[in-house]
C-alpha cells in the first residue's frame, strides 16, 4: 500500500477517535449539567418567598382592620350609651368614627389588590412546581441512559484508539511527521482523496500534471490549492 493510502487509513481512524471523543464529552457534559433544574429551583424559592411576604402583609392588614373595627364598635357603644352629654363630644366621636371607617375602607381596598397578587403568585408557583417535577422526572430517566451511552462510547473509543495505533504502526516515521503537522494546521484533514479530478476536501480542480505525478505514486503530491496530501481512491 502506498504511503498516502496508509496515511489516509490512519486519518480515517483518527477522525473516528475524535468523533467518539466529541460525543463522549457531550454526553459527560449532559450528565453533569444540572443547570436547568437548579435554575428552576432558585426561581421557585424566589416566588415562595414573595408569596410568604404577601401572606404576611395580608394578615397584618387584616389584623389592622380587626382592631379598627373594634375601635369603631367601642365608639359606637359610647355614642348609644347615653353618657354623651354635649353636642361637641358627639361630633368629635362621629368624626373619629368617620376617620376610622375611611381607614378600614382603604385597608380593605389594599386586601383586595393583595388577594389578586396572591392568586397570581399561587397559580404561578403551582405551574412552576409541576414543570420542575417534569424536569426532574425526565432527568431521572435520562441519567441511566447517559451513563449507558458513556460506557458504550468508552468501549468504542478503546477500539478506535487501538485501530489508530495499528494504522500508525504501518506508516513511515517521516510520513507520520508530515501527517501530524498537516492535521494540526489543516483542520484535522491531512490527506485528501481525489474525486473526479477535484481535491475532495477543498473541491478545487487538480491540474492534469499533478494527477499524472500522483499516479506515479512515488512521492507525496500536494493539492495545489489547500496543500493537503492527495490520494487516489481505490
Ligand atoms: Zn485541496
Amino acid at each position: 500500500m502506498s504511503d498516502s493510502k496508509l496515511l489516509l487509513n490512519l486519518q480515517e481512524c483518527d477522525i473516528k477517535v475524535s468523533d467518539i471523543k466529541t460525543k463522549l464529552e457531550k454526553a459527560q457534559f449532559k450528565l453533569d449539567d444540572d443547570t436547568e433544574i437548579t435554575k428552576s429551583k432558585k426561581l421557585n424559592t424566589l416566588v415562595e418567598d414573595k408569596l410568604k411576604e404577601i401572606k404576611l402583609n395580608r394578615s397584618k392588614i387584616e389584623k389592622d382592620i380587626e382592631s379598627l373595627n373594634e375601635k369603631i364598635s367601642s365608639i359606637n357603644s359610647k355614642i348609644y350609651s347615653g353618657l354623651i352629654k354635649t353636642e361637641k363630644e358627639l361630633s368629635a366621636l362621629q368624626e373619629e368614627m368617620e376617620t376610622l371607617s375611611t381607614m378600614v375602607e382603604n385597608n380593605e381596598d389594599q386586601i383586595l389588590s393583595i388577594m389578586i397578587d396572591q392568586d397570581r403568585y399561587s397559580d404561578g408557583l403551582e405551574k412552576a412546581y409541576s414543570q420542575l417535577s417534569i424536569m426532574e422526572q425526565t432527568r431521572e430517566e435520562e441519567i441511566p441512559q447517559l451513563k449507558q451511552l458513556i460506557s458504550n462510547l468508552k468501549s468504542e473509543l478503546d477500539i478506535a484508539l487501538k485501530e489508530s495505533d495499528d494504522a500508525r504502526a504501518k506508516c513511515q516515521k517521516p510520513a507520520l511527521l508530515r501527517y501530524d503537522k498537516l492535521r494540526k494546521t489543516h483542520k484535522g484533514i491531512a490527506v485528501s482523496e481525489l474525486t473526479s479530478n477535484l481535491c475532495g476536501t477543498c473541491m478545487v480542480s487538480v491540474p492534469t500534471k499533478i494527477i499524472q505525478e500522483l499516479k506515479k505514486d512515488i512521492t507525496f503530491v500536494l493539492c495545489n490549492s489547500c496543500q493537503r496530501i492527495l490520494c487516489i481512491p481505490d
